[in-house]
This record gives C-alpha cells, sequence and structure tokens, in this order.
C-alpha cells in the first residue's frame, strides 16, 4: 500500500491565487478531479493526505501553504493537480526526480486516453515550486487545457481520476477471485481483489454494473436494475456483466448465492451490514429509487 499527498493545485475560485479560467475554471475541475482521486484511492486501501488550500490568498502564499502541507508527510508521491492555459491541446505531466519519469509519462497517457485528447507526455522540471520544494518525489499533473474547445468537450473530471488512479494501483492488480464496477461517467474501473472497493463512495456516482471472476467458487447472482427490475443471471461466469452498461441504469438492489459475503453503499445510507450470500438475502433497496454506489465482496474463511 502506498501513501500519497494529494492537492488540487490553487486557491478556491474567485481569488487572486486561483489559477487558469477559459471554457473551464481550473480550480474548480482540479478539486472535482482531486476529490474523484482522493475516493478511489482511499476505497483502494491506500493512505491519501488532502493538501488542497481552500482559503483564498495570493498565488504565492497558497503554494507556500501547499508545500508546507505536503511536507508534513512523508509519502511515496506528491501529486499537483492543474488545468493548463495557453491555447494548447492535450495532458502533459511534470515531474522534478528521474526516478518518477515513466510513473509520469504512464499517467499523461493514461489521461489523454481516456479523454480522446493529444498525449503531450512527461516533462522534466526543476523550477516549478511545488516540484522544487516537496521533499517526496512529486509530479505535477496538467490534465486538459481550460481555454480549448476540444479539451472542454473531451473534459470528465471522474473520468480524469479514474485514469489516474488505474495508473497508480496497476501494480496491484488482483489476480484470482476479483471484481470491478462499472461506474457512472467514467466505466470501468480496475479489478480489485476479496474486500476491496468497487464503485467509488463520497461522490454520488452509480454503480452501474459489476463483473465478477468467481475463480472456482460457484455464484449465482440477481440483480434489481433501474427501470427494469429484478434479473436472474443464475450461475455467474468471469464474462457476467450484473447491471448495464451505456445505459444510465442504476443497480438498485443485489442478491448472491455462494461462498461469499457482501455489503453494499447505499445512496443516503452508507454502507449495509456484511451479509452471507445464502440466496435470500438482497442488499440494497427496491421502489425506492436509490442508487447502489459500491460493494464489497469477500470469499468466506
Ligand atoms: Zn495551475
Amino acid at each position: 500500500m502506498a501513501k500519497y499527498n494529494i492537492h488540487a493545485g490553487h486557491c478556491p475560485a474567485g481569488g487572486t491565487g486561483s489559477g487558469a479560467a477559459g471554457y473551464l475554471i481550473e480550480s474548480t475541475e482540479a478539486r472535482n478531479v482531486k476529490n474523484s482521486l482522493i475516493s478511489i484511492l482511499k476505497s483502494n486501501g491506500q493512505t491519501v493526505y488532502d493538501c488542497t488550500v481552500n482559503s483564498n490568498m495570493s498565488a504565492s502564499d497558497c503554494l507556500k501553504k501547499i508545500v508546507e502541507m505536503c511536507n508534513k508527510n512523508s509519502v511515496d508521491l506528491d501529486i499537483s493537480i492543474h488545468l493548463n492555459a495557453g491555447n494548447g491541446t492535450g495532458t502533459e505531466v511534470y515531474y522534478y526526480s528521474d526516478s518518477v519519469k515513466s510513473k509520469a509519462a504512464a499517467v499523461s497517457a493514461a489521461i489523454a486516453k481516456a479523454l480522446g485528447i493529444r498525449d503531450r507526455g512527461a516533462k522534466k522540471n526543476t523550477s516549478l515550486y511545488v516540484l522544487k520544494n516537496t521533499k517526496s518525489k512529486a509530479i505535477l499533473i496538467e490534465c486538459c487545457f481550460v481555454d480549448n474547445k476540444t479539451d472542454r468537450a473531451a473534459w470528465n473530471a471522474t473520468k480524469c481520476a479514474n485514469a489516474i488512479a488505474n495508473t497508480l494501483l496497476g501494480a496491484e492488480r488482483a489476480t484470482g477471485f476479483r471484481y470491478r464496477g462499472h461506474v457512472q461517467d467514467m466505466g470501468w474501473q480496475r479489478y480489485v481483489a476479496s474486500g476491496g472497493t468497487a464503485g467509488i463512495t463520497g461522490i454520488s456516482k452509480r454503480l452501474e454494473a459489476i463483473q465478477i471472476d468467481p475463480a472456482g467458487l460457484t455464484i449465482e447472482a440477481k440483480a434489481h436494475i433501474q427501470d427494469i427490475g429484478w434479473k436472474n443471471y443464475g450461475k455467474i461466469t468471469k464474462n457476467t456483466i450484473i447491471g448495464t452498461v451505456g445505459q444510465s441504469d442504476r443497480l438498485e438492489c443485489l442478491q448472491f448465492k455462494g461462498n461469499i459475503e457482501y455489503r453494499t453503499h447505499v445512496q443516503n445510507s452508507g454502507w449495509t451490514s456484511w451479509t452471507k450470500a445464502d440466496g435470500t438475502a438482497t442488499m440494497g433497496t427496491v421502489g425506492q429509487s436509490l442508487r447502489i454506489e459500491a460493494i464489497q465482496i469477500r470469499k468466506k474463511a
């Protein structure tokens, strides 16, 4: 498990230290990215410190304050989230230490691919204040250009955060029994191992589908889907998609049978209790129009 400092690169919108504005407002979108990114990393067991400055001050004071917060924690990586300006297009990631050059390149490529914009790649920079003054290794991500129409049309803060998270978490990709979630506005997440979180809590996004690789276990599944109702999948395989993709329908309730236990994170009420997959118990709601936001499944000992 890794430790991260993550911050949105500027003070909140409306002050002198608020960053760029064009078709998009940098300080607002950078906060959307960092909030989703922090949620995904924390749900995957990573330690994350939010070093964002949320009061307005001058640009230089804002940077000083950010670095001060970052340097309180010894982490594997400092991540500064920005959006670019100046009539370019695409994603680029700055790094200070050569040891994170390949990570910077991978993050840049992943965001560019997820958004469908140009990959400007990794760029070494030893003068940017945050990169120069943070003690841990650091990257500064310029997600896209706020003043470019193509970038604006392609922009999706959640997709961007998911691309960053998938790159950072890549090395811990699960094998054996595993599952993944398809999340509103975001698409498929990476697979997680027994006990991990599929979906995202805390940012009000619906879980639309899950896919479970039973890896030898016998699992039966039923799901209650928005506008569709109960659907019985019977015995599932790793290819079974429980729920829908591309239809904007939320998963509302789930029922499993097999040697697993599970819990779901339901809109407005949070995590249910862990429940045995006995083919009778259900997790979620029916007839209340509430979305399941996340699920955790573990193999029974
Ligand atoms: Zn910036």
